[in-house]
């Protein structure tokens, strides 16, 4: 069954009218008549945990905001969805954008909130025009406005077109951008529940964690937990790409194995080669090695196999890669989106990347694999945001656990 995906099943419920054929809106009519603090705790008992990367637990955030006594409150959609090998929000808002309007009306509700923002990558300009609409034909409809539904709720909803800085992901920068400022991250407290936009408390959630809401209030967070694992329930987006026959977004219950994920839904390996490696979570999170298929895609498991869930953005390597260009190329994407506010990243991730390009050009030193890890070591815990703790873990995983073909003494068989 597809609740985030529901569109597979009704393609037309990209226009309000198809999805409102489909149940849409039910869960904002149902959740209007509850009490917000009940909506809170629902989502808190359901241990819905953040979709964006992070996986912190969104009614946790939401308790926080919602009891913090300043007014105004905001919310804010994290759709900046820009790291390499992450596309698992883009169905949603291209396919199926009333299930996020939707979602945002219940959360704005639950926390207070009487305006929201959707921050949207500056990559996906059609995006922009199919959220436009949707929120235009909402409007028209009286699912957003000044009197919802007529039960007295105000929100009122607006898409902020990034520029296409990765570094507007991170919600602090995120939050300057869309104040007009440069996009930078703030330092950590005051978290963004409590100062947020305009320092007033404020809910970052992704998309897909706003398109759990509908089904989650619908069903209550005992049904909702039933999919999934105990420690991470739900359904969970994963965008699969690399080296496998069908690559595209797929929902499954968090806790999938790999092997299932790569075997049994995108049809295994192109061309019948081996698997080589893994990227689970987006380029942000440690490579893996074949060996590690059977480890469950949750918050929980991925770390115990050395490494996250991240965005749930899958890159497959066959056994044809050439892991030091790979690790050369996403290296060279942090330095480009390094946002230059602190040193260890500023400079840091430039060292790794001109090591990385020398090893690559021929021209590696014996001691380069030894340097990556220790620059590495000086990079990570020493940043502001967790883009330079990014790229130093992304180093150290693929030097520990491909360290010959990182020395050159194996490689990428042709
Ligand atoms: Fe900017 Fe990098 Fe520092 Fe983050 S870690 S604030 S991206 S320089």
């Amino acid at each position: 069954m597809n609740i985030l995906l529901k569109h597979i099943e009704y393609p037309e419920s990209t226009e309000l009218k198809g999805y409102c054929e489909s149940g849409g809106y039910k869960a904002l009519s149902k959740a209007l008549d509850m009490k917000p603090s009940d909506i809170v705790d629902e989502v808190r008992r359901s241990g819905l945990r953040g979709r964006g990367g992070a996986g912190f637990p969104a009614g946790m955030k939401w308790t926080i905001a919602s009891m913090d006594p300043k007014k105004p409150k905001y919310l804010i959609c994290n759709a900046d969805e820009g790291e390499p090998g992450t596309f698992k929000d883009k169905p949603i808002l291209e396919k199926n954008p009333h299930l996020l309007i939707e979602g945002m009306a219940i959360s704005a509700y639950a926390i207070g909130a009487e305006y929201g923002y959707i921050y949207l990558r500056g990559e996906y300009p059609e995006a922009k025009e199919i959220l436009e609409k949707a929120i235009i034909d909402s409007y028209a409809a009286g699912y957003l406005g000044d009197n919802i539904l007529g039960k007295g709720f105000k929100f009122h909803l607006f898409v902020y077109f990034g520029a296409g800085a990765y570094i507007c992901g991170e919600e602090t920068a995120m939050i300057e951008s869309l104040q007009g400022k440069r996009g930078q991250p703030r330092i950590k407290p005051p978290f963004p529940v409590n100062e947020g936009f305009l320092a007033k408390p404020t809910v970052i959630n992704n998309v897909e964690t706003f398109a759990n809401i509908p089904y989650l209030v619908e069903v209550g967070a005992y049904a909702y937990m039933k999919i999934g694992t105990p420690e991470s329930p739900g359904p969970k987006l994963f965008s699969v790409s690399g080296s496998v026959n069908k690559p595209g977004v797929y929902e499954l219950p968090m806790g999938t194995t790999l092997r299932e994920i790569i075997y049994e839904h995108c049809g295994g390996i192109k061309d019948g080669k081996k698997l080589k490696a893994v990227i689970p979570g987006g380029v942000s999170t440690p490579i893996m090695t074949a060996d590690t298929l059977d480890c469950p895609m949750d918050f929980v498991n991925l770390p115990k196999y050395g490494s996250m869930l991240g965005s749930g953005g899958l890159i497959v390597f066959d056994e044809t890669a050439d892991l030091r260009k790979v690790c050369l190329r996403i290296t060279e994407f942090f330095e480009h989106e390094s946002c230059g506010k602190c040193t260890p990243c500023r400079e840091g991730v430039g060292w790794l990347s001109s090591i990385l390009k020398r090893m690559c050009s021929g021209e590696g030193k014996p001691e380069d694999v030894e340097l990556l890890l220790e620059i590495s070591k000086n990079i990570l815990g020493k940043c502001f945001c967790a883009l330079g703790d990014g790229a130093a873990i992304v180093v150290q995983g693929f030097v520990n656990n491909f360290r010959p073909e990182m020395e050159g003494r194996a490689g990428a068989q042709a």
